[in-house]
């Protein structure tokens, strides 16, 4: 699914075949979690290929790799390049791009000078399908920020992301919905959550949760379309009482949601103001004139 023979990758200067490149079994990422990295998509647009805010997906890579000690040498520009290169080497349109800073052997608990980076992608469309998602509050809750920094895209993150998605499937579910360590919503584990409730959307202020690229781009479509948006606490009871709720994020996109814990919201997505945002944002991030975009 990811890759085929003629599958190209960018690895540390050098382009090569996705299945010809290797990688030292002894490299600390793969023993402790310790690298970075980044999801991001392309979209074909009338102008081309474009890469939707690579500026701040390869911003948030070097905040993530600061944060981590990892010396990343490459500027923002020069990551873009390579990945507008990436895509054109590969026939790609519509691709998710996975950006992916690893560090080499290192059996210590420190950072090391040897910095990989390697920049793959492939074609794929709608990750999550279309069907409004049924979700559980999980019994795994977003890693505390004062163990860890929550706002980096950190690899050894992801381990309570795969736990509370398998625990979710494993019940029934669809997906998992995160608490943080006071026990107020949080995220998905790899979304960001919003509800509506009487025509106003809520969603949780940073601290606890990765600032979303997706979850800003959607607070300024409300603005652009005269949706409030509040950023505030809230609870699982909170939500079960809401009219409709989606997830925001790269892969994502805006993703409806159908209920929480076996209580159904009271809209159907395609009457909410989530589904208005997931059409607005599909016109955003193939850049089509979204001026006489009409309401549902
Ligand atoms: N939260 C988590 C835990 C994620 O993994 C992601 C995906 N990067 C998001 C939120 C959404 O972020 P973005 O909109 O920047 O893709």
């Amino acid at each position: 699914m990811y890759y085929d023979k003629n599958t190209q990758l960018f690895l540390d200067g050098k382009w090569l075949k996705a299945n010809e490149a290797t990688t030292d079994l002894y490299a600390q990422t793969l023993h402790y979690g310790n690298g970075v990295f980044e999801g991001i998509r392309a979209y074909k647009t009338e102008d081309g290929i474009r890469i939707f805010k690579a500026k701040e997906h390869y911003e948030r890579l070097k905040y993530s790799a600061k944060m981590m000690h990892i010396n990343l040498q490459y500027s923002v520009e020069e990551l873009t390049a390579l990945t507008y290169e990436l895509l054109e080497r590969n026939n790609l349109e519509n691709a998710y791009i996975r950006p992916l800073i690893y560090l080499g052997a290192n059996m210590s608990l420190q950072p090391t000078d040897e910095v990989h980076v390697m920049l793959c992608a492939w074609e794929w469309g709608k990750l999550l399908g279309n069907k409004p998602l049924n979700l559980m509050t999980s019994s795994y809750q977003r890693p505390n920020p004062k163990s860890t920094h929550i706002q980096a895209k950190i690899v050894g993150h992801y381990t309570n992301s795969i736990l509370a998605t398998t625990e979710a499937k494993q019940k029934g579910f669809d997906e998992a919905l995160l608490l943080d360590m006071n026990g107020n919503i949080a995220e998905g584990p790899g979304a960001n959550f919003f509800y509506e409730k009487d025509e106003v959307l809520y969603t949780c202020p940073l601290g606890n949760i990765l600032s979303g690229i997706t979850r800003q781009t959607v607070f300024e479509l409300a603005k652009e379309l005269g949706i409030e948006v509040v950023e505030k606490f809230f609870t699982p009871e909170d939500v079960y009482k809401a009219d409709a709720a989606f997830f925001t994020g790269t892969a994502a996109e805006v993703a409806g949601i159908a209920s929480l814990d076996g209580h159904e919201f009271r809209l159907k997505w395609e009457d909410s103001l989530g589904y208005d945002l997931a059409r607005a944002y599909q016109y955003k991030v193939t850049q089509r004139e979204y001026k006489n975009f009409e309401l549902v």
